[in-house]
């Protein structure tokens, strides 16, 4: 396993539309463990392919015990709100408020290529949306939540 540069705000690449992966290989393995030693080591939860700079639709998420990598995901059901803070590992000194879907379905390929299914909430559900929107080439300060926030209620 290796560490990757981040790419950081301001690279072109974050703004791009990321393709589907179709080769499940050695290589693709090597991406997703590097992938995940980078974003232990910048202390995130969440990283996505353009963040490393490949325009492929990868994202690797760890909140707790909970770790999952999505290949070419796609989301099939949401329901619910729920407004927190969100940062990103490209883009330093900024977090703000961002109103997401409290629980999400998404359907996604595992590293060999398996057709997988989950379904989560809460803060695992938001890492989904953050990552899936960098594929899009969408960064989560796009979509700032400016209404009120109840302080408690988060
Ligand atoms: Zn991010």
């Amino acid at each position: 396993m290796a560490i990757r540069d981040i790419v950081k705000d301001g690279d072109p690449i974050l703004r791009k539309k990321c393709r589907p992966v179709e080769v499940f290989d050695e290589k693709l393995g090597k991406l997703l463990d590097d992938m995940r030693e980078t974003m232990n080591k910048a202390d995130g939860v969440g990283l996505a392919g353009p963040q490393v700079g490949i325009l492929r639709q990868v994202v690797v998420i760890e909140v707790g015990d909970f770790y999952v990598e999505l290949i070419n995901p796609e989301i099939l059901e949401t329901s619910g709100e729920q407004i927190g803070v969100e940062g990103c590992l490209s883009v330093e000194g900024k977090n703000c408020y961002v109103a997401r879907p409290n629980f999400v379905k998404v359907k996604y390929c595992d590293r060999y290529g398996k057709q997988m299914l989950l379904e989560c909430e809460g803060l695992p559900a938001r890492a989904v949306f953050h990552e899936t929107d960098h594929l899009q080439g969408v960064l989560f300060y796009d979509k700032e939540y400016k209404g009120k926030v109840n302080r408690k209620k988060l």
